[in-house]
């Protein structure tokens, strides 16, 4: 076989830079497919509409001028000419490609006419000598050239190296799927659209087939294990219900009801509580926790912040404190005497109800008798840590808690659970929060609109992209937002919040925050999740553009979290190109439609994080578009494993290796 280095073209310095790619082999070469296209197509001026992209050749008519706006954006902009039409283009952070744009020069500009046709944005901006149309690869592989790069992969094509079929062939023949060695040549150099549609849809169906087989596998492996039977007092429950200062929603009630069904059985519990920012998870949880205990079990409960921790802690505590249940905070703050008292009490059961982060999967922690676990904001934490916790209780039941919908499909893979319960509607008397787009270049406007809520004695976050300057980008970081706002109010009521602080002054910047003695939180993501302060009914989110969907809705569910009529500011850059994607927020306000929609637009990968297992890594298929195709590939994967010939158990082994949370033998 062929080395990567006999391939003409792969010197020893580009052999060097290809492995700093993982690519090693002609195989992985031929595997190194390019991240995206360019259809590279000029079209003609009197065809361009508003707001539509379109490629336009055009004689530079002007001498550039260059502005620059603040650190890291700036402004060129040029009068050119097309046919006899004369018109302004501006590109941003291109300052320097001022000294190749000479008069009467003929360049290919890409943008859009924005509000006329008398300016057009430009996006990218070529000299036409280079600018070459068709479908243009794109690898993006670091330090290579891309002209090196397709030589490269061009000369390993005409050896004509056969690769490996890996997907059975039944399959391909079944759906008329092209063979592995057909869709590489098309990858790689597509002769038109509907030949690369084709490479691109067997992509797909690969990943949805691979994603479909984890799940089926995950079904079939999860419905055998046992507990034992608990007896918990139900009319203790209802005791406790009925001294709620409100009632549960229906959406809570029915959670409740499944997750009370799972209780009784002897199946293991191991359930999904999905439930919108603010919609009441904690309560549920705390209704099942209360349940175990009066059977004489002990119940854990995982956050993965030490702020989160403390709250339910406080929340448990302040619930439950009639009830003669002992409830204990275990976290990384409690010193090294008081943590051995803790870890006593625990071991002699004299503490029912243990809280905490991952303190509570340390290895000389040992319940006495766990029989519920309870993992708040679950997908933060590894498989692994969920798998010590589960095993340090004798099969104890799970419950999952996740303010980000998801659909089923995905939460199986992720959550490794097929049993969910969501809480869809919001407890009565909640307001929507008002939420606006506003131009970071106009921060006075929304200066005055904190002023307002400063005369009510509410308070107000700040959210950042970043906790110090970057070189790499413009967004607002903490320090320099901290030192904006100083500018403008009073110091006392400031403070700051992220992740690089110690514990102890978390603590500190937070309990100020909840006992309204500051006014205003600077902070990072690391409010995210959970937080709770009653006062707070203002979140400006700085650089919104920086943050997905769901997480700007599950940053925004920090306020109007009760009768406050609440703002959130959503602050971007006026030629943010991300402003539409943003604005979806403006008018949706259900979770799960915008999870749904974050997840339509950049994948599970983005939205979840790409290093945990169980989140499937989409280059090509989308969970949300490709359902069709992903409940084809599920028909496939549940017949993969019925059949026992030695393709598709050769298949099957594949995916179960990645299943290392399961003991499948
Ligand atoms: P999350 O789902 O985000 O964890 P929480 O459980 O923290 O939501 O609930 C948010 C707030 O709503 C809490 O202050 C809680 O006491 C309150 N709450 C929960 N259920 C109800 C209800 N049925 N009616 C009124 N308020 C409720
Ligand atoms: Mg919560």
């Amino acid at each position: 076989m062929l080395k990567l280095t006999e391939i003409s073209g792969v010197g020893k310095i580009t052999f060097e830079k290809l492995k700093n790619h993982s690519i090693y082999s002609i195989e992985d070469l031929l595997y190194a497919f390019p991240k995206k296209y360019k259809i590279n197509k000029l079209d003609s001026l009197d065809k361009a509409k508003l707001n539509q992209e379109t490629s336009l050749t055009v004689k530079v008519n002007g001498k550039p001028k260059i502005y620059f706006i603040r650190k890291n954006l700036t402004k060129l902009t040029f009068k050119a000419l097309s046919g006899k039409k004369i018109f302004n283009v501006t590109i941003f952070n291109r300052h320097f490609l001022s000294k190749s744009l000479f008069i009467n020069q003929n360049v290919v500009i890409t943008g859009k006419f924005k509000n006329n046709f008398d300016n057009f944005t430009a996006s990218d901006l070529v000299l036409k000598k280079n600018y070459q149309e068709g479908i243009i690869p794109i690898y993006n592989l670091g330090y290579i050239p891309e002209g090196r790069v397709k030589k490269i992969i061009n000369n390993t094509l005409n050896l004509s190296y056969r690769l490996e079929e890996t997907t059975p062939k039944y399959l391909l023949e079944k759906h008329k799927l092209p063979e592995i060695n057909t869709i590489i040549t098309s990858i790689h150099k597509p002769k038109s659209k509907t030949d690369l549609a084709k490479a691109l849809y067997r992509l797909k169906y690969d990943e949805l087939l691979n994603f479909s087989l984890r799940i089926e596998l995950i079904n079939e492996y999860n419905n055998n294990t046992r507990t034992e039977l608990k007896k918990y007092n139900i009319s203790l429950v209802r005791e406790f219900i009925n001294s709620l200062p409100f009632e549960l929603t229906q959406d809570q009630k029915q959670a409740t009801n499944e997750i009370f069904k799972d209780l009784k059985s002897t199946k293991q519990m191991n359930r999904l509580l999905q439930g919108d920012v603010g919609s009441g998870k904690t309560i549920v949880a705390l209704l099942a926790a209360l349940a175990i205990v009066s059977a004489d079990y002990q119940v854990a409960i995982m956050a993965p912040t030490l702020v989160l921790a403390k709250q339910h802690f406080l929340v448990f505590k302040n619930y439950l404190h009639d009830f003669g249940i002992n409830i204990a905070l275990l976290t990384s703050e409690v010193n090294p005497k008081k943590r051995v008292e803790i870890i006593n009490e625990i071991e002699n059961q004299n503490v029912n109800i243990i809280i905490g982060t991952h303190a509570l999967i340390q290895t000389d922690l040992n319940y006495q008798k766990l029989g519920l676990v309870i993992i708040d904001e679950q997908h933060r934490f590894g498989v692994e840590q969920r798998k010590i916790l589960r095993e340090k209780g004798l099969n104890p039941d799970i419950l999952l808690m996740s303010a980000t919908p998801i659909p089923r499909s995905l939460a199986i893979s992720i959550f490794e659970s097929s049993d969910i319960s969501q809480i869809k509607e919001k407890p009565a008397g909640r307001q929507t929060v008002k939420t606006e787009i506003v131009n970071l270049e106009n921060l006075n406007y929304i200066y005055s609109a904190i002023n307002k809520e400063l005369e009510k004695n509410h308070q107000i976050y700040f959210i950042c992209p970043l906790i110090n300057e970057s070189d790499n980008n413009n967004y607002y970081s903490v320090n320099e937002t901290y030192n904006l706002l100083l500018q403008h109010f009073d110091e006392k009521i400031l403070s700051y919040l992220h992740g690089k602080m110690t514990d102890e002054e978390k603590t500190k910047v937070l309990d100020d925050f909840y006992s309204n003695k500051t006014k205003i939180l600077i902070s990072t993501t690391v409010i995210e999740v959970g937080i709770d302060v009653e006062k707070a009914s203002m979140m400006v989110i700085m650089n919104a553009n920086a943050f997905g969907l769901a997480q700007l809705h599950q940053l925004r569910g920090r306020i109007g979290r009760n009768n406050l009529q609440s703002y959130c500011y959503l602050a971007v850059d006026e030629e943010n190109e991300q402003k539409e994607r943003i604005n979806i927020l403006k008018n949706h306000y259900d979770g799960f439609e915008i999870s749904e929609m974050d997840l339509k637009l950049r994948g599970p990968g983005e939205v979840f994080g790409k290093n945990q297992a169980g989140i499937p890594n989409f280059n090509y298929a989308n969970i949300i578009e490709d359902k069709q195709l992903l409940s084809i590939t599920k028909a496939d994967a549940k017949a993969l494993i019925r059949n026992n010939d030695y393709q598709a158990k050769k298949f099957t082994e594949k995916i179960i290796k990645t299943l290392d949370s399961y003991n499948l033998d």
